[in-house]
C-alpha cells in the first residue's frame, strides 16, 4: 500500500460526533478525555489515542481533560505523572486547566456506591478471590450466586462501612454490583466494585484502604466530568453493558462509550508490563532507551512530535485490531527530517587518506548547502585539507559489479570539495587490514565537477583529519527480532524475541567542525547515513553522542540483498 493512501481525514468515531452534533445529542457539545494509568511511561499507541481525543476536541471546538485513572496505589508512582505530562505537552497537546484525578472522585464513588447497596443494587461479599472465580462460571456454563448475595440493606451497609474503617484484612470481603450471574457477558456476573488494600496512595495517603474497581470508576469520572465521548480501545467494549449499568442505576449524565482498535507495531512491545520488564530487567538502559516505543524513548532517539503526529493521522481508525509496519513510522519521520534538519558530513568508520599532490598545511574552506530542500537554510564553509577520512565501505580493494565507489586506480567526487584517484593502498603488517589510502586530487575540479565534462560515478562525504570532531554515534536497530510477537506461542516470555544487536555504539566517529557545541537534542541529516540527534543525556561538550534515529535507504545494501537472495 502507498502510505499515502493511510490519509484518512474522516473516521467513523468523527461520523458518530457529528451524527450526536447534528441530533444535538449533547447539546452541540464535544468533551473528550485521555485516561492513562500512571503505572508507567507512555508509548506510542498512547499518542494514537492522544491524538484522537485532543484531535477530536480541537476539531469540533471542544475541550479535552487528562485525568490519571489512580485506582492502584500498588503500581503508581509520581514520576509516572510527571512523565505523562511531559510527554503530552511534547506531543503539542494542552489540557489547560482540566486536569483531573480518578482519586479526587474517591469520596464521590463511596457515595455512589451506598447509593447502589440501599437501591438492593450491591452487596459485600466475603467469598475469597479464588472463590469468586469458582462461582463465576464460563462462557458456556452460568455462574452461580454467591451465599452472601442477599444479605439485608442494613448488613450491606454496616459491612461495607466497617471495610471502609479498616476492620478487615485485604481481600476478605468485597463490594460487589448485583446484576446477574447467568448473563452471557462475564462482566455483567456481579463485578467486584471495592477492594479492601491497605496501602498508602499517592494523592489520598492513609484516608482509604478500599479502592473502587477500574469498571465502578472510569464511567462515573466521565460522568462527573461531563464528558461527551469516552473513547477507548476494543478490549472495553464487553464493558460497555457494565459501563452502561452503573450509570443508569445511578441515574447520573451518561456519556457514550465508543471503541477503536488499538495500535500495534511490528518488531516492537507495547504494553506497559513488558516495556517495564525491560526497563526492571535491564535490558535497556531505561523507559527513554531510544530502542523503547516510548514518547521519550522515541523523543530521545530523534523523532519530532509532528511526526508522530502525522503518524497517527495516517495511520487512521479501525475497528478490528492490526498490525502497522514499523517503516510507516519510521518513513513520518524521514519526510519531516527531510525539510528540517540540516545536512552535515560525518564518517562514521573513518578511513585515513592522503592526498599526495595537495600541499602540506594548505587548509581550503569549501562551501557546502544546509538543507537543498530548504535554500533559507543558507550554506556554511566545511575545512578541506590534505588529510581526510572517509567511510571504510566507500572501499573496495576488489570492487564488484555496481560497486562504483572508491577503489585502486578509480576516481571518484569529494562532496563540494574535488575529485580523488586512489594511487596506493596501505595495509597493517600484521592483519592485512587497509589502513590508510594514498590519493591524487585535481586541482580543477574545485566544487565538484570537471571542467573536461569528465564524469565519475559516485561521490563520497568526507571530513578533514585535522580539523573534525570526535563523536560517539549510537546505531539502533529493531528491538526485537520479529515482526509479529504476538504470534508467539510463547508470547508471555518475549524477551527471547530480543534483538541483541538493537544498539551498535561507534566510539571513532569524525564529525565536521561546525558541530562543535552542538545542543543537546538538536536534529541532522549525516550526509548519505541517516538522520540523527544529540543526544540530550549523554552528550557533552568533550564528547559529542549522537543517536541514529532512522537511516536512508541504502540502494548499495538492497542489491547487495538481492543479489544475495538470489545465490
Ligand atoms: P498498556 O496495555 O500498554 O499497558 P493501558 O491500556 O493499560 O496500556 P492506560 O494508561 O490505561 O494504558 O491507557 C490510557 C489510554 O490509552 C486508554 O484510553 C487506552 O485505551 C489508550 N491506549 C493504550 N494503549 C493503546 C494502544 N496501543 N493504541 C491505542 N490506544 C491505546
Ligand atoms: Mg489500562
Amino acid at each position: 500500500m502507498n502510505v499515502d493512501d493511510f490519509n484518512t481525514p474522516s473516521n467513523f468515531i468523527r461520523n458518530i460526533i457529528e451524527e450526536d452534533l447534528r441530533t444535538g445529542k449533547y447539546g452541540g457539545l464535544v468533551h473528550t478525555r485521555f485516561p492513562p494509568e500512571p503505572n508507567g511511561y507512555l508509548h506510542i499507541g498512547h499518542a494514537k489515542s492522544i491524538c484522537l481525543n485532543f484531535g477530536i476536541a480541537s476539531d469540533y471546538n471542544g475541550l479535552c481533560n487528562l485525568r490519571f485513572d489512580d485506582t492502584n496505589p500498588t503500581k503508581e508512582e509520581e514520576e509516572y505523572v510527571e512523565s505523562i505530562k511531559e510527554d503530552i505537552k511534547w506531543l503539542g497537546f494542552d489540557w489547560g486547566d482540566r486536569l483531573y484525578y480518578a482519586s479526587d472522585y474517591f469520596d464521590q464513588l463511596y457515595e455512589y456506591a451506598i447509593q447502589l447497596i440501599k437501591a438492593g443494587k450491591a452487596y459485600v461479599d466475603d467469598l475469597s478471590a479464588y472463590e469468586i472465580r469458582e462461582y463465576r462460571g464460563t462462557l458456556t456454563k452460568p455462574g452461580k450466586d454467591s451465599p452472601y448475595r442477599n444479605r439485608s440493606e442494613e448488613e450491606n451497609l454496616d459491612l461495607f462501612n466497617r471495610m471502609r474503617e479498616g476492620e478487615f484484612s485485604d481481600g476478605s470481603r468485597v463490594l460487589r454490583a448485583k446484576i446477574d450471574m447467568a448473563s452471557p457477558n462475564l462482566n455483567m456476573r456481579d463485578p467486584v466494585m471495592y477492594r479492601i488494600l491497605h496501602e498508602k496512595h499517592n494523592r489520598t495517603g492513609d484516608k482509604w484502604c478500599i479502592y473502587p474497581m477500574y469498571d465502578f470508576t472510569h464511567g462515573q469520572s466521565d460522568s462527573i466530568e461531563g464528558i461527551t465521548h469516552s473513547i477507548c480501545t476494543l478490549e472495553f467494549e464487553d464493558h460497555r453493558p457494565l459501563y452502561d449499568w452503573f450509570i443508569k442505576e445511578l441515574d447520573i449524565y451518561h456519556p457514550q462509550q465508543v471503541e477503536f482498535a488499538r495500535l500495534n507495531l511490528s518488531y516492537t512491545v507495547m504494553s506497559k508490563r513488558k516495556l517495564l520488564e525491560l526497563v526492571e530487567e535491564g535490558y535497556v538502559s531505561g523507559w527513554d532507551d531510544p530502542r523503547m516505543p516510548t514518547i521519550s524513548g522515541l523523543r530521545r532517539r530523534g523523532f519530532t512530535p509532528r511526526s508522530i503526529r502525522n503518524f497517527c493521522e495516517r495511520i487512521g481508525l479501525a475497528k478490528r485490531d492490526s498490525m502497522i509496519d514499523m517503516a510507516l513510522l519510521e518513513h513520518c519521520v524521514r519526510e519531516d527530517l527531510n525539510k528540517i534538519a540540516p545536512r552535515v558530513m560525518v564518517v562514521l568508520r573513518p578511513l585515513r587518506v592522503v592526498i599526495d599532490n595537495y600541499p602540506e598545511g594548505q587548509v581550503e574552506e569549501l562551501e557546502a548547502i544546509n538543507n537543498p530542500e530548504d535554500p533559507d537554510m543558507g550554506t556554511r564553509k566545511i575545512p578541506f585539507s590534505r588529510v581526510i577520512y572517509i567511510e571504510q565501505d566507500d572501499f573496495q580493494e576488489d570492487p564488484p559489479k555496481k560497486f562504483y565507489r572508491l577503489a585502486p586506480g578509480r576516481e571518484v567526487r569529494l562532496r563540494y570539495a574535488y575529485f580523488i584517484k586512489c594511487v596506493d593502498v596501505v595495509r597493517d603488517q600484521k592483519t592485512g587490514e587497509v589502513i590508510e589510502l594514498h590519493c591524487t586530487y585535481d586541482p580543477d575540479t574545485k566544487g565538484g565537477s570537471a571542467t573536461d565534462e569528465r564524469r565519475v560515478k559516485a561521490t563520497l562525504h568526507w571530513v578533514s583529519a585535522e580539523h573534525s570532531l570526535d563523536a560517539e554515534v549510537r546505531l539502533y536497530d529493531y528491538l526485537l527480532l520479529k515482526e509479529d510477537p504476538m504470534g508467539e506461542k510463547d508470547e508471555a516470555d518475549f524477551k527471547h524475541l530480543l534483538n541483541p544487536n538493537s544498539l551498535e555504539t561507534l566510539r571513532s566517529c569524525h564529525v565536521e567542525p561546525g558541530l562543535r557545541g552542538a545542543a543537546p537534542g538538536s536534529r541532522y541529516q549525516f550526509e548519505r547515513q541517516g538522520y540523527f540527534c544529540v543526544d540530550n543525556i549523554d552528550s557533552s561538550d568533550d564528547l559529542l553522542v549522537f543517536n541514529r534515529t532512522v537511516s536512508l535507504r541504502d540502494t548499495w545494501a538492497r542489491i547487495q540483498k538481492a543479489g544475495k537472495g538470489k545465490d
